[in-house]
C-alpha cells in the first residue's frame, strides 16, 4: 500500500495515464493514510465519499484515454477555498457549518483538470498566523520532531499548516495553500516541503475567503518542485470574476524546469543578514549560494534598502484590509448569529463570540490605522513605503534574474511558543512579506535539516510573472541539496503505526 504514497505527483500522473495504477487505488491509499495520521489534526473535513466517487469518474475517463493534467490525482484543499456543497470554515467559529453554494475558481480549475478532493485542511483562523495554533478546530501538529526534545510537538508553520503537515506526512500527494504574507512559504520551510507563492494575480481570488485582498494569492504545496509546478499550472488562470486577475496565460512551467542556472545572475540582498538571523540559518543560506555558484550562476550582492520597513508596512496594510473584509461577518448574511433583543447587541455578541483573539487583534489594529486622524500617519505612509519597496526590487531586477534568501529565521518552534507575544510571532514573516507587498513570485525549497533534525528551506524570488525562473532556480537547489530527509520522516511515522 505504501508504494502509492511514495509516488510523486508527476510519477503518479504517469502511472495513471499508463493505466498501471488506478485513481481508486491511489485515493484509497491516501484516505487510509489520513486516518492513520489523524493525530496531526491536518484536516477539518474529510470528503471520503466524494473522493471515491471522483476517483471512479477519473478512472472511467482514463480508461477512454481521456483526462486533464491532474486526472485521478487526489489532493487536499486549504479550508479557505469555497467548495460547493462541502463545509468551508476558514478555521473560524464564525463559519462553522457554512456550506458554500459555489466553487472557487482555483478549485474549479483543479476539478476540470481531473483532480480528486480528499478533504479540506486546517489553517490559522482566517489565515492570520504563522503557527496554525489559532484554528477553532485546534492546532495542527507537525509530523517532524526534533532530535533533542523529541517529546515536544512542533508547529507545521502557518497559516497553511494543515496543507503542509498533510503533504509532509503523506496524507495528501499535494495541496493548495494561500499566501498573504508567507503562509505557503513559511509552512513549506518548517515542514520540509516545496511551496510556491505565484505572482499576485496569477491565481484567481474568486471564492477564496478574503484576508487582505491586495496581498492574497493562492499557490501549490507539494513534495517536489516539479509537483508544485504541475499543480500551479492547473490552478492558475485569467478570471474575469476577479478584477485583479492577470490577463495572461501561465507559460508551461515544465519547459525550463531542469535547465541549468548557468549564466543566470542570482542576487543576495545584504539587508537580509539581519541581527536576529541565527548563525545556523546564515550558514544554510551560504550553502545555497555555493550550490548555485557551483551550478554556474553568477552571484551578485544587491541592496534592497527599505527591507527593514517591510514588516511594519505589512502589519499596517494586512490588518487594514482584513478589518474591512471581515466587516461582512455581522450575523446577518453569513455564518454564526448570536440572537439578541436588539440588532446592536446581536452584532456585538456575534462578533465577540465568532472571532478568536488573533482575528480580533487584527480587526482592532486595522480599524485603528484606518481611522480619521491616524489614516495619514499609518495607512497612507505604509502605502508609500510599499511603493519604495517595489522600487527597490525593480532596481535589483535590472541586475539579477532571481534573488536567494532564507525563507524563515529558523526551524519550526514548539506548539505554544510565541503564543503570548504577537510581535515575536509577527517577526516570523520578516523574509516572506517583501515579495507579498510587491506581488513577486517566490518559492520555498527544503535544503537541509537543522542541528535539531528539523527541516529548513531557502526562498527564491523572481520578477513579476517570471515563475519559470523561480522554479528553475528552485529545482537546481533541490537537485544540488539532495534533501532526502522526507523519506526518513515518512518511514519513521510508518514504523510508529
Ligand atoms: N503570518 C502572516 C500573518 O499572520 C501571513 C499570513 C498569511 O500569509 N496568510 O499575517
Amino acid at each position: 500500500m505504501n508504494d502509492f504514497l511514495d509516488l510523486s505527483l508527476a510519477e503518479a500522473r504517469a502511472r495513471l495515464a499508463a493505466r498501471d495504477i488506478s485513481s481508486t487505488e491511489l485515493t484509497k491509499a491516501y484516505l487510509s493514510r489520513i486516518e492513520a495520521t489523524a493525530n496531526l489534526n491536518a484536516y477539518i473535513t474529510i470528503t471520503h465519499d466524494q473522493a471515491m466517487l471522483g476517483a471512479a469518474q477519473a478512472d472511467a475517463r482514463l480508461a477512454k484515454g481521456k483526462g486533464g493534467i491532474l486526472e485521478g490525482i487526489c489532493i487536499a484543499v486549504k479550508d479557505l477555498f469555497c467548495t460547493n456543497g462541502v463545509q468551508t470554515t476558514a478555521a473560524s467559529r464564525m463559519l462553522d457549518g457554512f456550506i458554500p453554494t459555489y466553487e472557487s475558481t482555483v478549485t474549479s480549475n483543479l476539478w476540470n483538470a481531473g483532480a480528486v478532493l480528499l478533504g479540506k485542511t486546517n489553517l490559522d483562523e482566517f489565515a492570520m498566523g504563522s503557527s496554525n495554533t489559532t484554528s477553532y478546530y485546534g492546532a495542527v501538529e507537525s509530523p517532524w520532531r526534533s532530535t533533542d526534545a523529541s517529546d515536544k510537538k512542533r508547529v507545521p508553520g502557518g497559516s497553511s499548516g494543515g496543507s503542509a503537515a498533510a503533504v509532509a506526512a503523506r496524507s495528501a500527494i499535494a495541496a493548495t495553500g494561500t499566501d498573504t504574507g508567507g503562509s505557503i512559504r513559511q509552512p513549506a520551510s518548517f515542514s520540509g516541503i516545496v511551496g510556491i507563492k505565484p505572482t499576485y494575480g496569477r491565481c484567481s481570488r474568486w471564492g477564496i475567503i478574503a484576508f487582505a485582498s491586495s496581498l492574497d494569492q493562492a499557490g501549490p504545496m507539494a513534495r517536489t518542485v516539479e509537483d508544485a509546478a504541475i499543480l500551479l499550472q492547473a490552478m492558475a488562470s485569467y478570471d474575469p470574476k476577479d478584477s485583479t486577475s492577470a490577463k495572461t496565460t501561465m507559460p508551461n512551467l515544465l519547459v525550463d524546469i531542469n535547465k541549468s542556472v548557468k549564466g543566470m545572475s542570482i542576487g543576495v540582498p545584504i539587508e537580509y543578514r539581519i541581527d536576529s538571523l541565527p548563525e545556523e540559518t546564515s550558514k544554510i543560506w551560504d550553502h545555497g549560494i555555493d550550490y548555485l555558484k557551483s551550478e554556474g550562476a553568477d552571484i551578485v550582492h544587491i541592496s534592497l534598502p527599505h527591507t527593514k520597513y517591510a514588516l511594519p508596512t505589512y502589519y499596517i496594510i494586512a490588518p487594514a484590509e482584513a478589518s474591512s473584509n471581515l466587516a461582512r461577518y455581522d450575523g446577518v448574511r453569513y455564518g454564526l448569529r448570536i440572537n439578541e433583543q436588539n440588532i446592536t447587541d446581536m452584532y456585538t455578541h456575534t462578533r465577540t463570540e465568532g472571532f478568536g483573539e488573533e482575528v480580533k487583534r487584527r480587526i482592532l489594529l486595522g480599524t485603528y490605522v484606518l481611522s480619521s486622524g491616524y489614516y495619514d500617519a499609518y495607512y497612507l505612509k505604509a502605502q508609500k513605503m510599499r511603493n519604495l519597496l517595489r522600487h527597490d526590487f525593480n532596481q535589483a531586477f535590472d541586475k539579477v534574474d532571481a534573488i536567494l534568501t532564507p525563507t524563515t529565521l529558523s526551524d519550526a518552534f514548539e506548539i505554544g511558543d510565541n503564543k503570548d507575544d504577537p510581535l515575536k510571532m509577527y517577526l516570523q514573516d520578516v523574509f516572506t512579506v517583501p515579495a507579498s507587498l510587491v506581488g513577486l513570485p517566490s518559492i520555498s525549497v527544503p535544503v537541509t535539516l537543522s542541528k535539531r533534525g528539523l527541516p529548513i528551506g531557502l526562498q527564491v524570488l523572481g520578477r513579476m510573472f517570471d515563475e519559470n525562473s523561480v522554479v528553475r532556480v528552485g529545482r537546481t537547489l533541490e537537485r544540488t541539496a539532495e534533501f532526502k530527509a522526507m523519506t526518513t520522516l515518512v518511514n519513521g511515522i510508518l514504523k510508529d503505526e
